[in-house]
């Protein structure tokens, strides 16, 4: 395993040293929340955006980071520095810190800090230029009076069951309704629909998570490509009679949707639009990855 450096609690540590305790209410309940940050080249894309959602994750969480957010951005910074990336994915996690065995957060000690870097997994390549299939999750996304899925907490279990529904179908990616049956979003991924040249986006409200990428897309790349994105709720009828159906996300970057379940979307290849939105995103990060 190459050597590896985490940044954890304030210091630097290696990969074998950085644990932390079973007592952490991170570990006992999901209790915290976390990022997925993106380095192209030497910048780290939209890391003040990626700030702010933790910022409103903590909130939400009533957890007081034990950092100031200029102490988090130095550190980011460093942890790639030690780990000799200049592109990568970076992620960044609160834990509530360890307590007692009961759920009473505030009688935790001091929240956990964790930085991660690493190399990332995207889709495989042939995905980009073919399209994915993916599957419509029977499980809705979480209500947001349940649990505010704007909120990136370390409580995954909802969208790690709808994967597990996507994978026992033979695909990677599970599109999720909410409960009343309007089109949310994906375990990992925001998704946008194409409707004679307009995308179509679900809108907050749908309950879900509010991607760095997906805003990306709404306020630059898609203006700089001539095009309109409309926010408004769907339903699932709607997305597979699109005429092309992509997905964001920090990790996939911008992936088209050849197929969902057993229908073919648009032509059944990655189309046009989503083609152009692709290379967008791409000489956009490699020429200078926007930080703000
Ligand atoms: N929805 C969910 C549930 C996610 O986990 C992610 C990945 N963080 C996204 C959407 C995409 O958000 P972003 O573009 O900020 O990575």
């Amino acid at each position: 395993m190459p050597h590896q450096t985490i940044w954890l609690n304030g210091e630097l540590v290696d990969r074998e040293h950085a644990t932390v305790s079973v007592y952490d209410h991170g570990l006992l309940y999901g209790d915290g929340c976390f990022e997925g940050i993106r380095a192209y080249n030497g910048r780290i894309f939209k890391l003040e955006s990626h700030l702010d959602r933790m910022e409103r994750s903590a909130e939400k969480l009533r957890l007081t980071p034990a950092f100031s957010r200029e102490a988090i951005r130095d550190a980011i910074r460093r942890t790639l520095d030690a780990n000799g990336l200049t592109d990568g994915y970076i992620r960044l996690i609160y834990t509530r810190g360890a307590g007692t065995l009961g759920l009473h957060p505030f009688r935790c000690e001091t929240p956990g800090t964790i930085i991660i870097a690493d190399s990332i997994q995207l889709y495989p390549k042939e995905l980009y230029e073919q399209g994915m299939h993916v599957i419509v999750a029977r499980r809705p996304r979480i209500p947001a009076q349940c649990l505010d899925p704007s909120v990136k907490s370390l409580n995954y279990l909802n969208n790690i069951l709808a994967k597990v529904e996507a994978i026992d179908a033979g695909v990677l990616e599970a599109i999720m309704l909410n409960y009343e049956g309007h089109v949310a979003e994906c375990t990992g991924d925001n998704i946008f629909a194409v409707r004679n040249g307009r995308l179509v986006t679900p809108p907050p409200e749908a309950g879900i998570l509010l991607g760095i990428t997906r805003q990306f897309v709404i306020d630059e790349l898609a203006p700089s490509c001539g095009l309109e994105v409309e926010q408004r709720l769907f339903r699932l009828d709607e997305l597979l009679d699109a005429d092309e159906v992509f997905l964001t996300g920090t990790a996939a970057e911008i992936i088209g949707v050849s197929r969902i379940d057993d229908r073919v979307i648009g032509s059944g290849v990655v189309g046009p639009v989503t083609a152009q939105l692709i290379e967008a995103f791409r000489s956009r990060v490699a020429r200078e990855a926007p930080e703000n």
